[in-house]
This record gives C-alpha cells, sequence and structure tokens, in this order.
C-alpha cells in the first residue's frame, strides 16, 4: 500500500491535469487532500466511490460575458462566472466577488472551500462561489448599478432561493446586493430569497452584516478558552479594513482586546493606543460612505502608516488576517510566532499559503482555519434563508444566540475530529474532517452520480 505522501502526490497530479494552471484551487484542494487522504485510507467505502475525486470536481462552472456602459458612454466587458461546485447537503451557497483579480481558479477555491464550511455550520447548504473580473474602485454609483444590473441579468439564470443563493464578498456588499435583488426582481416577478445580505427592508437578517467577524472571534475565544485563556487584555493585530475585519475589530474591542492594526490595498496603519470604537465608526464610514483609504486615518488620528507593506512584524498576541488569500506567507508566519503570537483566527479565505500554514502547526499555536473561523457569515445567511422561506424575521437576541451557539458547534467539531493528544489540537485535521463527512455520507447515499 502506497504512503500518505505517495497517495497525496498522486492525488495532485490528477487535480492539476484536470485543472491546469489553477494554483489557488490546486493549494485548497491540497491542504484538504493532505488530511482527507489518510482519514480515509482505511474507510474503504469512501475510496471505492471515489468520494474525494468527486468531491473536487465542480457540479458545474458557468461563465458568461457581462457588457455594460460606463458613465462616458463607452462600452466596457468583463467575464462573469458561478462555480456551482456541489449541493449534496443543499441549494448551492456562497458569495459573489467583484475584484480584477477574480478567475476561475480563485472561484473554484472558494467554492471548494465554502462546500467544507457550509458543512461545518450542520446547516442545509451546498457550496457555491461567484464574481467578475471587474474593479468596483473608482466606478460611480451609476456604474456600479449597471453593473450590477448586467451580471445578475445573466445570473438571474441560474440561481433561485432552492438552487443556488448567492451572498456578498469582497466587492460585493449591502449596495451591491441591493441592486442585483432589485434586478431580479423586475426580471423574474418573484420576491423571494434568491440572495442573502439583503437590506432589512426587504427580508434581510439582522446580524448578517457583523456575523463573519463576529464569529471569527467568537471561535478566537473558544480556542483561547482551551489553554484557560481571554481576549480580554490581548493586542491583536487585524488585516483589512472591510466588513470582516471592521466587525473582527468591533467584536475583539467589545471583550475587551486591543486592536493594533487595519489595512487595505495600500498599506496598513498602525495605532499603538488601539484602534477605539469611534475610530473604528470613523474607518467603516470613510470605506462604506466615503470610500476612502486607510491612509487617511493616520493622518486624522496620527498613527502610524506603513505604505505597500502588511501588518504581521507587529508584536501581538492574536492575530486576524481579514483581506484576502495567501496574505501571509512562511516568512510572516515565523515572525508572528517569534514575536509571540499565540492564536491566528483566519476571518478571510486562504489566507496563509501552505508553507505558512505549516509554520503554525509546527510550532503548535492555536490557529483555526477560515473554514472554520469564517462560516459564522455563511451560518447567519443560512438564517436568513430560513427566515425568507417562513416569511418571518427574527430578533437580534435569537440570531445573536443562533450565532454563537455555532461558533461553538464549530469549534467542538473541530475538537472531535483534530485532537492530538497532550492538550493540542489540530483544527485545520479537525475541520477537514468534520466538513467532509456529512457531504461524503449524502453523496454515497445518492450512488454514483
Ligand atoms: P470587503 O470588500 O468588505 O473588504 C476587503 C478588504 O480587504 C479591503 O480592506 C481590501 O482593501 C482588502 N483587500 C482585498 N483584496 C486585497 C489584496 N489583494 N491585497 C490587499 N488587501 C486586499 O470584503 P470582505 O470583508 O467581505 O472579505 C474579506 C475576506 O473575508 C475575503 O477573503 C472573503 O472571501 C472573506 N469572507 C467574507 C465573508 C463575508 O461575509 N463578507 C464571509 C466569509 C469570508 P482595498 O479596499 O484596498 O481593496
Amino acid at each position: 500500500m502506497a504512503n500518505s505522501s505517495e497517495d497525496l502526490n498522486g492525488f495532485m497530479e490528477g487535480v492539476r491535469k484536470r485543472s491546469p494552471g489553477e494554483t489557488e484551487f490546486h493549494q485548497a484542494v491540497q491542504e484538504v487532500a493532505a488530511t482527507i487522504l489518510p482519514y480515509i485510507a482505511d474507510k474503504p467505502v469512501y475510496k471505492e466511490a471515489m468520494i474525494l475525486e468527486r468531491m473536487t470536481e465542480p457540479d458545474r462552472t458557468i461563465s458568461f460575458r457581462v457588457t455594460w456602459q460606463d458613465d462616458a458612454g463607452n462600452v466596457r466587458v468583463n467575464r462573469g462566472y458561478r462555480v456551482q461546485f456541489n449541493n449534496s447537503i443543499g441549494p448551492y451557497k456562497g458569495g459573489i466577488r467583484f475584484h480584477p483579480s477574480v478567475t476561475q481558479s480563485v472561484l473554484k477555491f472558494l467554492g471548494f472551500e465554502q462546500t467544507f464550511k457550509n458543512s461545518l455550520t450542520q446547516l442545509p447548504m451546498g457550496g457555491g462561489k461567484g464574481g467578475a473580473d471587474f474593479n468596483p474602485k473608482g466606478k460611480s454609483e451609476a456604474e456600479i448599478m449597471r453593473f450590477c444590473q448586467a451580471f445578475m441579468t445573466e445570473l438571474s439564470k441560474y440561481v433561485g432561493p432552492d438552487i443556488d443563493v448567492p451572498a456578498g464578498d469582497i466587492g460585493v456588499g449591502g449596495r451591491e446586493i441591493g441592486f442585483m435583488f432589485g434586478q431580479y426582481k423586475r426580471m423574474t416577478n418573484r420576491f423571494n430569497g434568491v440572495l442573502t445580505g439583503k437590506g432589512r427592508e426587504f427580508g434581510g437578517s439582522l446580524l448578517r452584516p457583523e456575523a463573519t467577524g463576529y464569529g471569527a472571534v467568537y471561535m478566537l475565544e473558544d480556542m483561547l478558552h482551551t489553554k484557560g485563556n481571554e481576549i480580554d487584555g490581548k493586542r491583536a493585530v487585524i488585516s483589512g479594513s472591510g466588513n470582516v475585519a471592521t466587525h473582527a475589530a468591533e467584536k475583539i474591542i467589545h471583550r475587551g482586546g486591543t486592536v493594533l492594526t487595519l489595512s487595505d490595498s495600500g498599506g496598513f496603519i498602525y495605532d499603538k493606543d488601539g484602534i477605539t470604537l469611534e475610530r473604528l465608526q470613523w474607518i467603516k464610514d470613510l470605506k462604506e460612505k466615503r470610500r476612502g483609504r486607510i491612509e487617511e486615518y493616520a493622518t486624522e488620528f496620527g498613527a502610524e502608516f506603513h505604505a505597500g507593506t502588511r501588518p504581521w512584524n507587529i508584536p501581538c498576541d492574536v492575530a486576524l488576517p481579514c483581506a484576502t488569500q495567501n496574505e501571509i506567507n512562511a516568512d510572516e508566519a515565523a515572525a508572528l510566532i517569534k514575536n509571540g503570537c499565540m492564536a491566528v483566527s483566519e476571518g478571510a479565505n486562504m489566507p496563509t499559503t501552505i508553507d505558512g500554514i505549516n509554520n503554525y502547526l509546527e510550532a503548535k499555536i492555536l490557529y483555526a482555519p477560515s473554514k472554520a473561523a469564517n462560516a459564522g457569515g455563511v451560518a447567519t445567511s443560512g438564517l436568513e434563508m430560513s427566515q425568507n422561506a417562513a416569511h418571518i424575521s427574527w430578533k437580534e437576541e435569537e440570531l445573536s444566540k443562533l450565532l454563537r451557539d455555532i461558533m461553538h458547534n464549530i469549534h467542538a467539531a473541530c475538537v472531535e475530529y483534530g485532537d492530538q493528544g497532550g492538550g493540542y489540537v489540530d483544527y485545520m485535521k479537525g475541520a477537514n474532517i468534520a466538513g467532509f463527512r456529512k457531504v461524503a455520507d449524502a453523496m454515497l447515499a445518492f450512488g454514483a452520480i
């Protein structure tokens, strides 16, 4: 019998052959396969049914032209996508990203990860992801609206409340969801839960904007508790300044921690005294209303701004990467560990490279991978779907308790499958196996399809 590293190399060779050049997708699959192949080595039922091979091939990948007009009347063309990865345990569910770096590879990695993440929430949601290589920066409100309408005109053929329910992601917030929902409604004459992250006035759930960032802090909190530690008094380094980062920062402050940094693609700000709730509100306004740059914070409040670089060399107790994929490389992971960082909770998707993750695992710090740490967002989207289907809306206290319970349960599932003995939990292994089992068992029940 081949050993597990030979198994992994052979498996990855097949993935690379089927999806040439899709490096982000290969990375996400490798991270999962490294723990799932040993897990299924003595479980022939999964191997004979080729479950992992099937789980690494999307059900379908749709790509389409998005034609729109800018304010000057020029015709512009972008490429839109929806990757419907796996609907074994529920309708496809996952965000839409508008960013110039969007490719099929990026969306396949995100859709693959989403399948495991959604399974971890224990809610009935399959995995999908979509987006376009459209750059919202510098576009007028009218241009954003026209792009969203053109994008939804095509996407509407493939989505629906029991088929595929997209949400927001990088570059897609409440404003864009509103434009897309409006267009879907206009085209289909249906008012239903086709999107989540909607405004409160038209079927959105309370707590959805906060859920991803808050959830990542709840995961951090549960991990620290296993070591008898609290967030209170800890110094946190956070990247990003969008939806996930600002709400993670907010919850850290609520819990008595100090937030030292936030960032955007221009660089990071370092506020030695800690970003206060008032200053955080200023950042939210800067980003959501004025669409400004994080650098302006440094001028406004006299903090440091470090251009063109990331915050991982700032000494801290805990780190929350909340911007984008591969934003912590091996050297940056090593710097975090060297400077005393005891826990990393990933708000962004796949923010750490494989070599960076290996550094966390070797140092045995507390490390919550994105599919576990940022699952609170999609979990609350699942709750929005339930509210829409039942034509009701739950109160904030109910939703808050549900979110806290879901994150506790995800933490517990990671511990169940990732406990290595001697007080060490490999949360990545735990999340991969716990997420895999439910989807795999559903696929077995369906036979060879
Ligand atoms: P936003 O668009 O609200 O914010 C993204 C932030 O990350 C911005 O500050 C942006 O800076 C920065 N950023 C994006 N790309 C890059 C880059 N290539 N280099 C440096 N900085 C970058 O997105 P979200 O907060 O919604 O998403 C952040 C991460 O969280 C993503 O990985 C997303 O997939 C993940 N996530 C989001 C969920 C949600 O509910 N929204 C749910 C689960 C995961 P700038 O403005 O300069 O581009």
